[in-house]
């Protein structure tokens, strides 16, 4: 049995981590539940799981030690840079981290990864992309590899002309081709600032710099990512775009339990990759130059982010101001060490607050 602590249960990786849970109720128990603001699911999910503790952030202040104190493994699957504070509690705690919240990672991923090795708590990929990678490693993170691939599907937006983009509504940007997600992500994807926080997510899981790491196109959405090797071999995970496979492949490794149907290969057609068009997508390169750059850019880069695809979704800027946004607060806030918790959050506040006074000119 599996005692889980899940962070971030009415989103839509909770929700499927549920469906995990409800699917092998012999193998997994839900110890702890906590949610960000939806407190009336919450308390249906409590009836139905009876978890030890059940929590909304939104309702006061946040038991951090209560919730990892009776689980074997904490499943992170808040959204946003709040993600960021349950990562760092549950490493304290000793209790082994799946990781579904990108953003502890991309502002974070200095400050998760040396506690993460102090307290010897191991970070298992949720996010579809790096789970790829770690099966094509065969779960072996210390296995030498040329270049780690990760595969983008280019989003609803991928054969606009520039000035089009210019023109996207909210509603296009949530119909992404392939992938079923949230709306925040959704929105990420269509601008490609999502392939860029996984590139940062691939260095600091798997200890690489970001010359061995790659994105290419893959409108399919069926190879997941890939693996290249010194002697040229690339090995790749495949599947239907389905995240209930990396949600319960993260819970049960290296053991496989029934998940999703097999690929009708036959039936599939063809599989192409194209290259990444940065150009006509400025947030890929947001994304990477912050990373690259380290200590609170990542943070700052978020924190505009959040800020933006918020206020893209009210219809309150166009789709490319999402990335003009991003751009004038790395611009205009500089870079600092990230010393602790606090100095993220201090510089998450600070972006927040420059990408409003962008926005709405206050
Ligand atoms: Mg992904």
């Amino acid at each position: 049995m599996i005692n889980i602590a899940l962070i971030g249960c009415t989103g839509s990786i909770g929700r499927q981590t549920l469906d995990i849970v409800r699917s092998h109720p012999e193998r997994f128990r839900i110890t702890a539940l906590a949610c960000g603001t939806d407190a009336d699911s919450l308390s249906m999910l409590k009836k139905e799981f009876s978890p030890c503790i059940a929590h909304c952030a939104a309702e006061g202040e946040i038991p951090f030690g209560a919730l990892f104190e009776d689980c074997d493994v904490a499943f992170i699957a808040a959204g946003g840079f709040a993600g960021l504070a349950y990562t760092m509690s549950a490493i304290e705690a000793g209790k082994r981290v799946l990781l579904a919240n990108k953003e502890s990672l991309v502002c974070g991923g200095e400050l998760v990864m040396k506690a993460a090795k102090e307290r010897g708590v191991e970070i298992v990929p949720v996010d579809s992309e790096h789970s790829a990678i770690f099966q094509a490693l065969g779960f072996r993170r210390e296995a030498g590899f040329e270049k780690l691939i990760l595969t983008a599907s280019g989003g609803p937006f991928l054969h606009y002309e520039k000035e089009a983009l210019a023109r996207v509504t909210a509603q296009e940007a949530l119909a992404h081709p392939t992938w079923k997600m949230g709306k925040k992500v959704t929105v990420d994807s269509a601008t490609l600032l999502n392939k860029g926080y996984e590139i940062i997510e691939a260095k600091w899981l798997y200890e690489t710099d970001f010359e061995h790491i790659e994105a290419v196109v893959h409108p399919e959405s069926i190879v997941h990512s890939l693996v290249s090797f010194a002697d040229g071999a690339m090995i790749a995970q495949l599947g239907y775009p389905d995240m209930r496979l990396p949600i319960q492949l993260a819970l049960t490794y290296p053991e496989r339990l029934a998940c999703t149907p097999q690929l009708d290969l036959a039936r599939l057609g063809a599989l192409h990759f194209l290259p990444l068009p940065k150009e006509k997508f400025p947030c890929f390169g947001l994304a990477l130059a912050a990373g690259r750059a380290g200590g609170t850019a990542p943070t700052l880069l978020n924190g505009a982010a959040e800020e933006a695809v918020s206020a893209f979704l009210k219809g309150h800027i166009t789709f490319s101001q999402i990335a003009e946004t991003i751009g004038d607060v790395l611009g205009s806030i500089p870079r600092e060490e990230a010393e602790d918790l606090s100095a993220l959050k201090e510089a998450d506040a600070a972006a927040r607050r420059a990408a409003r006074a962008f926005i709405y000119g206050k």
